[in-house]
């Protein structure tokens, strides 16, 4: 059942108003426990809210999203709004702009509650990596909230938002998703604007929504998409219509890969439920074809050479001069250091040492070359695959979502936790977590720019599960 449309009918039937709508989510938002909100745009919703209430009582007409109250990752710029990126860096920093993807929700009349805690900088699989204390999970406080979108995840799952933007650069939409048992899409790479989102890692950065039903990821995902001229990867899309979503028998050959399954990292119950689901799939007639992928070690080892190589790059302007909380040192290089190095959390600097090791003279045809080279085999693996199967299959993550405190401890099984999800980041393919056939959800990822035929199968789940 699509929450925005639940709530629109009752803002035009007026059996709620936007205002006290909007305050009832800020009270939750204020008083939760979960540490989601890195900090909440009460002024902002509020005047917002009101206006829409006028327009209903002037016996104007409202659109879809016209008074839906969102939550935005701390890492999206929203003129004259902290933007954080959870980091002691910006801890202060005011955005002097807004970034596309919000602009369009924006437009469209949605209502923005709250800048959501997130791992610094994207950094993370666990969102603990903060300088606003770990998220905590929706379903059981103990565990992680996931990361790196953990506040927006769980702000839908506890219903504080109706749907939240996350951003996606190696499963950060999808695996909190599955964490938090909601849904959580990454489009494929370019059909958002990144315009306006802070920069990890450029070539697999991605916007996204999260939300409780298939309907509503439609909806904000149409609302988002388009060609930006701000950012020269966008490519200009269609519309997804409701009724393409319903078109579930276009779908004839699903695969997946055989050695996710028979890793030695899976947990046995996500292993068993999964195997179930494909069973159950099967079972409907659809036919389903075991594929062969590169290792997960494999994977995982080219994605971060990349990631951290990339976020190497797009963080070195943050040094204090135009951004960011400075720290005079003895001198303009000693500043640098003492602002960068006591302002950057331990993650974050040893991805940014890691990405310049690899990026340097000596080490990057060893290194970075290498990764380089693996991303376009990923690249071909794919499309071979998708001239056999309509869509791949997978889990979401190889095991439940870990204990508070568990990922610091271990930064390696954390980052190795991300098997599933980076493969098709690296491929920049559209993949979506639907909270359904294990523990932590099921990924659905289609050829590039096939969106819409990942959320028909999505919606033909919710029919078989
Ligand atoms: N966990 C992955 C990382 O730390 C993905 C993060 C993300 O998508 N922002 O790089």
């Amino acid at each position: 059942m699509s929450k925005i449309r639940e709530i629109h009918n009752k803002l035009k039937n007026k059996e709620v108003t936007c205002l006290e709508l909007v305050q009832e989510k800020l009270d939750l938002l204020k008083l939760n426990t979960h540490n989601t909100v890195n900090s909440l745009l009460d002024t902002l919703a509020i005047d917002l809210a009101k206006k829409v209430d006028a327009k209903i009582a002037d016996g104007k007409e409202i659109g879809l999203l016209e008074g839906i109250p969102f939550g935005i990752k701390d890492v999206y710029m929203v003129q004259g709004t902290y933007t954080t990126a959870s980091s002691d860096l910006l801890k202060n920093y005011k955005s002097s702009y807004t970034a596309t993807a919000i602009q369009k929700l924006l437009d469209a009349g949605a209502i923005p509650l709250v800048k959501e805690n997130c791992d610094s900088f994207g950094h993370g699989s666990s969102s603990e990596n903060t300088i606003f204390g770990a998220v905590k999970n929706a379903v059981n406080p103990t565990l992680v909230g996931g990361g790196s979108s953990g506040g927006s995840a769980v702000n839908v799952a506890k219903e504080y938002t109706i749907f939240s933007i996350g951003g996606d650069t190696g499963g950060s939409i999808r695996q909190p998703a599955g964490y938090n048992n909601v849904y959580g899409l990454k489009p494929t790479y370019g059909r958002i604007s990144r315009f306006g989102l802070m920069a990890y890692a450029s070539s697999t950065d991605c916007v996204g929504p999260i939300a409780k039903s298939l309907e509503d990821i439609r909806i904000v995902l149409n609302a988002m998409s388009a060609k930006d001229v701000k950012d020269q990867t966008t490519y200009q899309s269609e519309s997804i219509s409701k009724d393409v979503v319903l078109l579930t028998d276009e779908i004839k050959t699903v695969g997946y890969f055989k050695n996710f399954i028979e890793s030695e990292a899976i947990s046995s119950e996500i292993k068993q439920s999964f195997l179930r689901t494909i069973d159950t799939i099967k079972s409907k007639g659809i036919a389903v074809k075991e594929l062969d992928f590169f290792e997960s070690d494999t994977l995982v080892s080219t994605y971060y050479t990349l990631a951290m190589a990339e976020t190497a790059s797009n963080l070195s302007r943050l040094d204090g001069t135009n951004y960011g909380n400075r720290i005079e040192g003895k001198n303009l290089k000693d500043t640098y250091s003492i602002t960068r190095s006591e302002n950057f959390s331990e993650e974050t600097k040893r991805r940014i040492v890691g990405g310049n090791q690899v990026l340097s003279q000596g080490f990057s045809d060893e290194i970075y070359l290498k990764g380089l080279n693996l991303r376009d085999q990923i690249a071909a693996n794919f499309e071979k695959d998708f001239k056999k199967v309509d869509l791949i299959l997978s889990p979401v993550t190889p095991n439940n979502p870990p204990k508070i405190g568990d990922s610091l401890k271990d930064p390696l099984a954390m980052y190795l936790s991300d098997a599933y999800t980076v493969g098709f980041s690296l491929g920049q393919l559209p993949t979506l977590t639907t909270p359904k056939g294990t523990a932590t959800g099921i990924q659905i990822t289609a050829a590039k720019k096939n969106d819409e035929l990942v959320l028909q199968f999505a919606n033909f789940l919710n029919d078989i599960l």
